[in-house]
């Protein structure tokens, strides 16, 4: 991974560029829930060349970078229409509602979020949206720490994860051995989401939040406080409903 500046007028930010395998031509240029940018180019993509990518984009990236940084200040209750975005995965999806199907459908395509519903009903696209969420998340959860458990000696088969809306908490686990996630950590970037499993894992070693713990916690997740800080930051925006 690569950190660049990038300068615009009397404004600069860095930005990583990341090498995408699935990438042929195209540089995508994101910008995280925490307002950092990132960039996925194709593998061997000359640095001269996202250069000139993310330049091209500079006026969008700090409008965004802006927008980031004001919702983080102020959430603003949702909406439900068309048009507003919300979190996946760490990146913000536009929905798009449309009305007139007889059946409720959510679908990610090309980039939206698409929410068929019967009705004009904010109440049933939040519901249909969260349903969706929680789909996801048991999906996802679920294979991550599947690819996870390899490196933990103590665990011989992956813990089943349960979703559990918390006000206050993104996991917990309990005595039984399986791990209690808040469906919202869906909308959290990955890597933050890796966090939250490998302390829920660890704790199934070390039950408290002892030395051993964070030494244990170290080892497997060296870069857990900054993981810990960006979740932190933007918890209010994810939990946002
Ligand atoms: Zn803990």
């Amino acid at each position: 991974m690569t950190s660049l500046l990038l300068k615009y007028g009397e404004r600069s930010t860095r930005y990583s560029v990341e090498e995408t395998a699935r990438l042929t031509a195209s540089i995508l240029v994101h910008v995280a829930p925490d307002g950092k940018v990132i960039v996925e180019a194709p593998p061997e993509c000359p640095l001269a060349k996202v250069k000139v990518a993310v330049q091209k984009r500079a006026r969008w990236i700090f409008q965004n970078q802006d927008s980031a940084k004001r919702s983080i200040m102020h959430p603003l209750p949702r909406e439900y229409v068309s048009g507003e975005t919300h979190f996946y995965l760490g990146r913000r999806y536009q929905i798009r509602v449309k009305v007139g199907r007889s059946e409720a459908t959510v679908k990610l395509i090309k980039g939206i979020i698409q929410i068929h519903v019967p009705l004009q009903d904010r109440a049933l696209v939040k519901r249909r949206l969260k349903l969706w969420y929680t789909k996801r998340a048991r999906d996802y959860l679920n294979r991550r720490v599947e690819v996870l458990l390899d490196q933990f000696d103590w665990l011989a088969e992956a813990p089943k994860v349960k979703l559990l809306p918390m006000k206050m908490q993104w996991g917990s686990c309990s005595p039984k051995g399986s791990i209690n996630i808040n469906p919202a950590l869906i909308k959290a970037p990955r890597h933050c989401i890796d966090y939250v499993l490998i302390h829920e894992m660890c704790h199934m070693k070390e039950h408290n939040h002892s030395k051993r713990f964070y030494a244990l916690l170290g080892k497997y997740c060296a870069d857990w406080q900054k993981r810990k800080a960006e979740l932190d930051q933007i918890a209010e925006l994810l939990l946002a409903e």
